[in-house]
């Protein structure tokens, strides 16, 4: 098949004026102006005038679980919101779950995105993205074990212990101990054994907020008692996150999630040893964690990615208003910067580069299609209109899942579902903490 639009941004090289993108078995065979490619083709032709095209968006951290969440926690300090996320999450049902799970698959798509980071808390994840044509990496999130009872723990919610299952095409799993704060530090490291060996990813939520700060320095704090109870054998290292990381050997190939506490003296251990960062400007906010040195990551090349955490701290899983919210905190990352760090700049951290990420013979189909005015300059053009309400096509791995502006298959029994799991999200937070 054969993919027309006004502009093909192919992010590794510069923009195609009416650019197309041939497609064979689910894979890029070209990527040219239409003129050159329909040289001697006669396949089926699919044209979008008006519109800029390019890689499938790359969320580079999300919990597609807590969908079902949104607005049922307020915006309030960070220490304060984890704990109604227990509370909340108990609530739902294994089916609520997959519900949550495959409303936020269609969320994603619905805006572009076809590759997620998302932490997984069983094999249901990947079941419903592969279902629904996502892909990415599903770190098996851990807290509150022993690391004596981590390999029983992956057993028993089926994280797959065959390395070439770990490891496809489009899917591919990982390990996230959830946080210091939860995870104690032989946990940690263990985790970290576990990954590596197994070549599966590592991801960890660090840096995030100021509660984490002070615990890490002195052990004291709003954080102190959930540590207390779920992070074995902690003692407060009296540094920064990241060097408590870099001296368990964690910080070595690992996804560092937020980073917005991360102290300038960090950032060169985080540039030599870190996968990258993955920045949630957004999420940053509602919980009240104030800005990451992005500026700082950027000079010092640590790998940028974005991602729009949960709709649990978050008001949609839409890569460009993520985008278009840490240019207005740091007006220095440009429209081509940005939208770079939601295509390939995503697919470095995770490690899927090579499949994903950019428009280049070999990698996977995956295409979002976005309606923008006339332009000269499609980046800005599509800085400026990108998200859900432009789209106009996804395709992935070959297949179209959204076509004019709206999802290809049935949505409504599984919004319903969601929907009604969150009405039992909100009863539980709200009998816990009445007025909330
Ligand atoms: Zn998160």
């Amino acid at each position: 098949m054969l993919v027309t639009a006004d502009w093909v941004l192919p992010i590794g090289r510069p923009p195609i004026r009416d650019g197309a993108v041939l497609i064979r078995n689910g894979t890029i065979a070209a990527v040219d102006t239409a003129k050159k490619l329909t040289v001697n083709y006669s396949g089926p032709r699919h044209e979008y005038p008006g519109c800029v095209l390019l890689p499938g968006l790359v969320n580079a951290h999300t919990h597609l679980a807590f969908t079902c969440l949104k607005g049922v926690i307020p915006s309030m300090p960070f220490a304060e919101w984890i704990r109604y996320i227990p509370i909340a999450f108990r609530s739902l049902s294994a089916d609520d779950i997959v519900a949550s799970i495959a409303h936020g698959a269609i969320k994603a798509i619905v805006s572009g995105t076809t590759v997620v980071a998302d932490i997984a808390y069983g094999p249901e994840s990947v079941a419903v993205a592969a279902d629904s044509g996502l892909g990415g990496t599903f770190y098996w999130e851990v807290l509150g074990i022993t690391p004596s009872e981590l390999a029983e723990t992956l057993y028993e919610r089926e994280f797959p212990t065959d390395p070439i299952r770990v490891c496809s095409i489009r899917l591919r799993c990982g390990i996230s101990p959830h946080a210091p704060y939860t995870s104690g530090p032989e946990l940690i490291r263990a985790a970290h054994l576990i990954a590596t060996a197994q070549h599966a990813g590592f991801a960890i939520h660090a840096a995030e907020s100021d509660a984490e700060t002070q615990l890490l320095t002195d052990g004291t704090g709003p954080l102190a008692q959930l540590a207390g109870r779920l992070a074995h054998g902690f003692t407060p290292p009296g540094s920064s996150t990241i060097a408590y990381l870099d001296r368990l050997e964690a910080l070595n190939n690992a996804v560092i999630i937020h980073g917005a506490k991360v102290l300038p003296s960090d950032v060169p251990a985080l540039a030599r040893r870190a996968k990258g960062v993955v920045l949630c400007p957004r999420s940053n906010e509602y919980l009240e964690n104030g800005k990451a040195p992005a500026w700082r990551f950027e000079r010092a090349g640590v790998p940028l990615a974005l991602g729009t955490d949960s709709l649990a701290s978050n008001q949609d899983l839409d890569l460009f208003e993520e985008a278009r919210a840490l240019h207005a905190i740091e007006p220095r990352f440009d429209a081509h910067r940005l939208i770079e760090m939601i295509t390939l700049g995503g697919a470095r951290v995770l490690d899927m580069a090579d499949e994903f990420g950019e428009l280049a013979p070999g990698k996977q189909a995956d295409l979002a299609i976005y309606r923008v005015p006339p332009t000269e300059d499609p980046y800005t053009a599509l800085f400026d209109v990108g998200g859900r309400g432009s789209i106009e096509a996804v395709l992935s791995a070959g297949i179209w899942r959204v076509l004019s502006g709206a999802p290809i298959f049935g949505v409504s029994v599984i919004e319903r579902a969601s929907h009604l799991a969150a009405q039992k999200a909100s009863l539980a937070v709200a009998l816990d903490s009445p007025g909330l």
